[in-house]
C-alpha cells in the first residue's frame, strides 16, 4: 500500500514530559495514541522513521475474523470460551474501525467482501475450521467454491472488510503530538523515561508498539514471539469478488484491490530461506492468473505468538505503567483497534472483556513444543553465528549482493554496489549478537533470531534492534581494488 503526498512531522530535539507516550507509528501505536488522547491525556507518539513505514505500510489490510485455522487450534487447546472470546475480539476491532470510518466519512478504498478460507492440504482441515467456528456460534457456510487455485472446499463468511490503512489512519483527527525520525534508543523503566538521539521523554504511561518489543530486560519477548516474513505482489487485471486464504501458515492470501489483486504468502522465518521466495510467488501468480502485469512486489514481517493470540497489556508483572502490543500473527488490523481500546481501559483502571485473552502475563498450555522449538532455533542461530568465522573475502561477493566475509582480519557484513564499491558493517545484530544474513530478494541484512533488519548499508529498518550496525572504517583500500575488479557490472539489483 503506497503512502504518497503525506504530511511530515518534526524530530524531537528537547526533553519533554507528557501523560502518555506511544513508541511506534504503525497502526497499533497510532490507534492507541488516538485512543489515549481521546481520554484527555497529553499524548505523544514517536516513530523511528516515517509514520507507517513498518509492516502497516506493507500489509494487505483485510479487516476480518477469517483467520485461517486459528479457531480449530484455540478450540482444541483452550476450549470454547477462549476461541469465542478471540472471535469477539476480532468483531470488536472490525466494528471499531468501521465506526471511525463512518463517523469521519473517511475515503479509504473500503470494500465489503466475502471471506473464504480453504486448505491446500486437505478438506479435513477445512471441515475442522468450519466445525470449530460453528461450535463457537459464528455463522459460516461450508461449500465448494472456485478459488484462484481451483475448486476447493471453503469456509465462507459474508461481510468481511478490506481497506487502505494509510488513507484511513491519516484521515483520523490528530489529537496527539507526533515526532518522526525519533527513535527510542534507551528506556529507563524506573524513571519512566525514554531517551531518543536528541531528547528524552518522561511519561506517566508508556506503550511499546514497535511490532517487536524493544525492552529486553523485562517480559522475555525474545522467547515469546518469533519473526515471520511474507512476500506479496500486486497484480493488475484479475477480478475477484472475495478474499481467499489458504489455512496453511505459508499458504497464499489473495484479496481484490483496485482493478487487480494482491497475492501474498511464502511465509518463512525472517532471515531464512528467502532466496527463491519472490520466484515462487510470481510462479504461483502466473499459474493462477496467466501472464499479468506485476505492479509491485514487497516483503514484510510480523511477530508470531505461539498460541495464536496477540500480547496486549502490561509489559511484565513488574512494569504496570508500561504496556506492550505485539504478536499479531499477521492479523493486526482488527486486533490493533481492539488493542487500543484495551490499553486505554487498563490505563484508566477500567475492566475490559479482552484483558485476560490478550494478557502478556498469561501462561498457556498446549504450545510448549513450539515454544521449545523456537528457543532451540534462536539459541542455535546465536551459537553457530558466533562460532562461524568466514574464510571468503570481499572478492567472492557478486556485484549487487552482500555476504558475511573476512575483511582486514575481522568478520564483516559486506555489500558490494553494482559499480564495485564496498560497504562493510559489523556482522552481528546489535540486538543480541546473532549473525546477520543477507536477503538477496530484498537486499537487506536480516537477523534470523528476532527479526531485526538493516538496509544494505547497515542502517536499521526494523526492531527489536534500536540502532544501526556500526560501519567498518578501514575500507578505502578494498574499495579501490574491488572497483577495478568489477567493471563488468551487475544485473541482480531490483
Ligand atoms: C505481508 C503481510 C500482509 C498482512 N496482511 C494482513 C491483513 O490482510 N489483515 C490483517 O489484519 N493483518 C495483516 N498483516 C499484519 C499487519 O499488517 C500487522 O500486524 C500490523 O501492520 C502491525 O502493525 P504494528 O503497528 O504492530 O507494526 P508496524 O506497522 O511495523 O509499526 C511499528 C513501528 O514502530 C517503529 N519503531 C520500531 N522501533 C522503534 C523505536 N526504537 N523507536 C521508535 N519507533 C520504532 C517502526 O519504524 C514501525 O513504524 C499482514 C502482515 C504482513 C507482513
Amino acid at each position: 500500500m503506497t503512502d504518497s503526498g503525506v504530511k511530515s512531522y518534526p524530530r524531537l530535539r528537547e526533553n519533554i514530559s507528557v501523560n502518555a507516550l506511544v513508541i511506534g507509528g504503525g497502526i497499533a501505536g497510532y490507534l492507541t495514541a488516538y485512543k489515549l488522547a481521546s481520554t484527555g491525556r497529553k499524548t505523544v507518539l514517536i516513530e523511528g522513521y516515517k509514520l507507517f513505514s513498518g509492516t502497516t505500510g506493507h500489509t494487505t489490510a483485510k479487516i476480518t475474523y477469517m483467520h485461517g485455522d486459528v479457531y480449530s487450534k484455540l478450540l482444541k487447546n483452550y476450549g470454547v470460551s477462549v476461541a469465542k472470546r478471540y472471535y469477539e475480539a476480532q468483531r470488536c476491532g472490525m466494528d471499531a474501525i468501521k465506526k471511525l470510518r463512518d463517523e469521519y466519512d473517511i475515503d479509504c478504498d473500503w470494500q465489503v467482501l466475502t471471506g473464504n478460507v480453504y486448505s491446500s492440504e486437505s478438506s479435513e482441515v477445512t471441515q475442522k475450521i468450519y466445525c470449530a467456528m460453528s461450535d463457537i456460534g459464528v455463522k459460516v457456510a461450508l461449500k465448494r467454491v472456485e478459488t484462484p487455485v481451483g475448486s476447493a472446499l471453503a469456509v465462507q463468511a459474508p461481510a468481511q472488510y478490506a481497506f487502505h490503512p494509510l488513507k484511513f489512519l491519516r484521515a483520523l483527527p490528530v489529537n496527539f503530538d507526533i515526532y518522526e525520525n525519533t527513535r527510542a534508543v534507551n528506556i529507563d523503566v524506573s524513571k519512566k523515561t525514554v531517551y531518543t538521539e536528541e531528547g528524552g521523554i518522561h511519561a506517566d504511561i508508556i506503550v511499546v508498539a514497535t511490532r517487536f518489543p524493544i525492552i529486553q530486560s523485562h517480559g522475555s519477548y525474545f522467547l515469546k514471539v518469533r519473526p515471520s516474513m511474507s512476500y506479496t505482489a500486486a497484480v493488475k487485471g484479475p477480478i475477484l469478488d472475495g478474499t481467499y486464504l489458504d489455512a496453511r501458515e505459508d499458504g497464499l492470501s489473495i484479496r481484490p484491490y483496485k482493478g487487480g489483486v494482491t497475492v501474498g504468502g511464502f511465509d518463512r522465518r525472517t532471515g531464512t530461506g528467502d532466496d527463491r521466495a519472490f520466484y515462487g510467488l510470481l510462479s504461483a501468480v502466473s499459474r493462477m492468473f496467466g501472464e499479468r502485469e506485476i505492479i509491485a512486489e514487497w516483503a514484510a514481517q510480523d511477530c508470531m505468538s505461539f498460541d495464536g493470540i496477540p500480547y496486549v497489556g502490561y509489559y511484565s508483572p513488574e512494569l504496570r505503567d508500561i504496556y506492550v502490543i505485539t504478536g499479531f500473527n499477521k492479523w493486526g488490523m482488527a486486533n490493533s483497534a481492539t488493542a487500543a481500546m484495551l490499553i486505554s481501559d487498563l490505563a484508566d483502571g477500567k475492566e475490559n472483556p479482552y484483558e485476560e485473552l490478550y494478557s502478556p502475563l498469561r501462561k498457556r498450555r498446549g504450545v510448549a513444543g513450539e515454544f521449545l522449538r523456537n528457543t532451540v532455533r534462536s539459541a542455535a542461530y546465536l551459537i553457530t553465528g558466533n562460532l562461524h568465522f568466514p574464510l571468503s573475502t570481499a572478492r567472492s561477493i557478486m556485484p549487487g549482493e552482500g555476504k558475511i566475509v573476512r575483511l582486514h582480519g575481522k568478520k564483516r557484513a559486506v555489500y558490494k554496489e553494482p559499480d564495485g564499491r564496498l560497504y562493510a558493517t559489523e556482522a552481528m545484530c546489535p540486538h543480541l549478537h546473532a549473525e546477520l544474513r543477507w536477503n538477496s530478494e530484498t537486499k537487506t541484512w536480516d537477523c534470523p533470531c528476532h527479526g531485526s533488519r538493516f538496509d544494505r548499508y547497515g542502517n536499521i529498518l526494523s526492531a527489536p534492534s534500536v540502532r544501526s550496525c556500526k560501519p567498518h572504517a578501514k575500507i578505502e583500500e578494498e574499495k579501490a581494488t574491488e572497483a577495478k575488479r568489477t567493471e563488468s557490472g551487475n544485473t541482480n539489483v531490483k
